[in-house]
């Protein structure tokens, strides 16, 4: 039986968590967020104040907490921290944080753990890469800077948030620089990932090509099985 992986990676804002949640619904499979972890893990040290440089305090704090996944919301020690992990403060912070090959080892082991144990879809930077070299279905999201900080903008003002389409340009632009140019795991296009460039495509859209995929496969290894 074919187990079905499906990781997706890419830059921010190319519509990796919208496309992901819809396809794991499609298939039944469980959604996980990465990003998610390293942001609740930035704003969990952000509020203890633990800096980056404390590469020991932030592995305490990871052994510490219970982290997971319960409809499509990431859960740590008990509490929902959906909302705070979209602050602008973690959102600059993050890719600091996740440059960490200590930090890095701790939340991919989780990550590995879960996809040994679920069908999952899994999206992120490392993925493809990393997490789930193995994985039958990888993907890689791409669009241009400005749609992907016009994407954001409008997600941010529709849950009314504060905030200048400037701003985020010049926050995905670094933050995309920090991801993609770290030692450990950059975000890069695993080789055997399809890469969608999803500028000018609908979300519908994406998800059908990449459903359309998963379908195909599935199809064609019951039939050679
Ligand atoms: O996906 P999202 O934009 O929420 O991710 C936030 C940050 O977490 C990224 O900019 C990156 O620094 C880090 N990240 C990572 N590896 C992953 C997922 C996210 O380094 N697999």
């Amino acid at each position: 039986m074919l187990k079905v992986l499906v990781a997706i990676d890419g830059p921010a804002g190319a519509g990796k968590s919208t496309i992901a949640k819809l396809v794991a619904k499609k298939f039944d499979l469980m959604y996980i967020d990465t990003g998610a972890m390293y942001r609740a893990i930035t704003y969990l040290a952000q509020i203890r104040n633990i800096p980056p440089s404390n590469v020991e305090g932030l592995c305490n704090l990871i052994n510490s907490i219970s982290m997971y996944f319960e409809n499509g919301k990431i859960i740590v020690n008990g509490e929902d921290l959906s909302a705070e992990i979209r602050d602008p403060n973690v959102s600059g912070n993050v890719s600091l944080y996740a440059s960490i090959p200590e930090v890095r080892t701790l939340l991919v082991k989780l990550q590995k753990d879960l996809a040994s144990e679920y069908e999952v879809v899994m999206d992120g930077r490392d993925i493809g890469t990393v997490v789930m070299p193995n994985a039958p279905f990888k993907f890689f999201l791409t669009a241009t800077p400005e749609i992907r900080a016009d994407r954001r903008y409008k997600e941010l003002k529709e849950k009314n948030q504060q905030i200048e389409y400037k701003d985020i340009l010049e926050e995905i632009i670094k933050r995309d620089y920090i991801d993609s140019n770290r030692q450990t795991s950059p975000l890069k296009k695993a080789k055997d990932a399809i890469e969608i460039d999803t500028t000018n495509y609908t979300i519908e859209e994406v998800v059908d090509e990449i459903s359309n995929l998963i379908q195909n496969t599935i199809i064609k290894r019951r039939k050679d099985s």
